[in-house]
């Protein structure tokens, strides 16, 4: 059976291994599809250059794309194909009838690959796609001069090909809204020092830039209290680990009423420790408030129970400020408006609010939410029946929430429907190989393969060590591609 995977993040990666490892009495040949022409999606993408715990799921995602053994029979004409392949794969996965996965970098659905070639070549689809873009917010002044999405700016440092390599980094009193690990990634690359983020694999235009950044005030906003924050305890107390920088908090913020904070919050055991991490700078402050400590030179403010109302403007059009309302608690989770208003002065902002998905062509897709709607990662079509073999799986299935394990469960929900409804799979024209590699050649799509990701890793790696670095990525799309194609 060949299945076609739309997108090579995790989400994607993930399903296609549990394919390759499924009870299943047919063999199963996995086309991963991605658009950029390196894979791992948001972990390459997504992940901060400072943060190589995460970045090191690459290893176990890297396993699985490496399975480009096809099977005893095809492996006899195509040995080139088997490498190193079989090395890592379980005894029991090898008793197993016989999967292989294999990646197209460089391919965009919608462009160079569309649903009919899908349904020619393939017995069904699973669109991986993940949520790249930012959530709006949809507040008088978002649009000004300065004011920028957190999706964005991630993709800027992180070396995405395809977004400007340029960052405006001229503010010295910068706002940051939203109190989630997105949030917390803005405000840590935007507060750092550039020098200790050079040993990581930030890309050097990122690195320059950073060098030159003027901030010394980060304002962080949170609409609701800090018990309700949806900060991981590790990425937050790594905020507050950043070198000479001072978290400044007020203390009206933790002098609220508020019941459902001790009869609901202070139950759950990761809230207690955010906020014995918030206590410790609450102590921290008043040791440098009473001159015991000397102060950093930059400082980053944590302002909760504050909703943005507006972006203040310049004549020129320029963020100047933010006006924030106060809120209150209500009692029940949720709060209630004050009327109670100010305004911080800020010459830039970014809203980490939550990622959005994007639309995919000919796929049914929920405006709202910005998913593909689905049940149980069965795509489910405008009549509200499922649209037969096509499957969602990832953020495009469930939304931007989750860390990127949470990912691996949410495939094996699709992957157990996609099984089960053999049946109703897609009889395409032609399944071989072949054809699909001849299809891409035919449009002239400089597709990249793995044994190209290998040769791009191994290139970014050594440019790396030539400086003492773990890796300089790549960041333009020709020079991946060139380095990836060179043989
Ligand atoms: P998130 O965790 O859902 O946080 C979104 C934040 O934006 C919340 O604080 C939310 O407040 C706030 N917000 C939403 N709408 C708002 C509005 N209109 N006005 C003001 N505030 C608003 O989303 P995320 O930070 O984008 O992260 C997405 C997922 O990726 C999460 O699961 C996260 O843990 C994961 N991630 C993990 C890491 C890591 O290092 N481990 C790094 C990045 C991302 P309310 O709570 O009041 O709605």
């Amino acid at each position: 059976m060949r299945l076609a995977i739309v997108g090579a993040g995790p989400a994607g990666i993930y399903a296609a291994d549990l394919l390759i490892k499924a009870d299943r009495d047919f063999d199963v040949e996995i086309d991963l599809f991605d658009q950029l022409p390196a894979p791992y999606g948001l972990v390459r993408y997504g992940v901060s250059p400072d943060h190589p715990r995460i970045k090191g799921i690459i290893t176990a995602l890297r396993e699985v794309l490496d399975r480009t053994d096809r099977g005893d029979d095809a492996q006899a004409g195509d040995a080139g194909n088997a490498g190193d392949a079989a090395e890592g794969v379980d005894t029991e996965a090898a008793r197993a009838p016989r999967g292989s996965v294999h990646y197209h970098g460089n391919v965009r659905y919608g462009e160079h690959i569309g649903l009919d070639d899908l349904k020619r070549h393939y017995h069904a689809v699973i669109f991986a796609t993940g949520a790249i873009l930012d959530a709006s917010l949809d507040i008088a002044g978002i649009d000004a001069e300065a004011s920028y999405g957190a999706a964005d700016f991630v993709s800027w440092f992180d070396g995405h090909p395809d977004v400007p390599r340029e960052w405006p980094l001229d503010a010295k009193q910068v706002a940051v809204i939203g109190n989630g690990n997105v949030a917390l990634d803005v405000s840590r690359m935007l507060i750092k020092h550039a020098e200790d983020l050079l040993p990581t694999e930030i890309p050097d235009n990122v690195h320059r830039l950073l060098e030159q950044n003027p901030i010394e005030e980060l304002h962080l906003f949170g609409r609701r209290g800090p018990q309700y924050v949806k900060f991981t305890p590790l990425e937050l107390r790594e905020l507050g680990e950043v070198r000479d920088v001072d978290m400044v908090i007020d203390e009206r913020d933790f002098d609220i009423d508020d019941p459902y904070v001790a009869e609901t919050l202070m139950k759950n055991k990761q809230v207690i420790v955010l906020t014995r991490i918030m206590n410790q700078w609450r102590e921290a402050q008043k040791l440098r408030d009473a001159g015991e400590v000397a102060p950093a030179s930059r400082r980053l403010h944590l302002h909760f129970w504050s909703k943005p109302v507006a972006v203040m403007q310049d004549a020129d059009g320029r963020v100047s400020g933010i006006k924030i309302e106060r809120t209150a608690p209500d009692g029940a989770g949720g709060v209630v408006e004050t009327g109670e208003f100010e305004v911080v002065p800020v010459q830039s902002l970014y809203r980490a609010i939550g990622y959005f998905g994007s639309p995919l062509e000919e796929i049914p897709f929920d405006e709202k939410r910005g998913v593909i709607p689905n049940e149980q990662g069965r795509v489910i079509g405008a009549d509200g029946s499922p649209v037969p073999g096509v499957y969602a799986t990832g953020w495009i299935k469930r939304g931007p929430i989750g860390l990127i394990g949470h990912t691996k469960s949410d495939a094996m929900e699709t992957i157990e429907c996609l099984l089960e409804d053999r049946a109703s799979w897609w009889q395409p024209e032609a399944p071989e190989a072949a054809a699909v590699v001849e299809l891409l050649k035919s449009r002239n799509v400089p597709y990249t393969t793995i044994e190209g990701w290998h040769r791009l890793d191994a290139y970014e790696l050594s440019l790396g060590e030539d400086q003492g670095r773990e890796r300089i990525k790549v960041v333009s799309r020709e020079e991946m591609t060139r380095v990836s194609l060179a043989e």
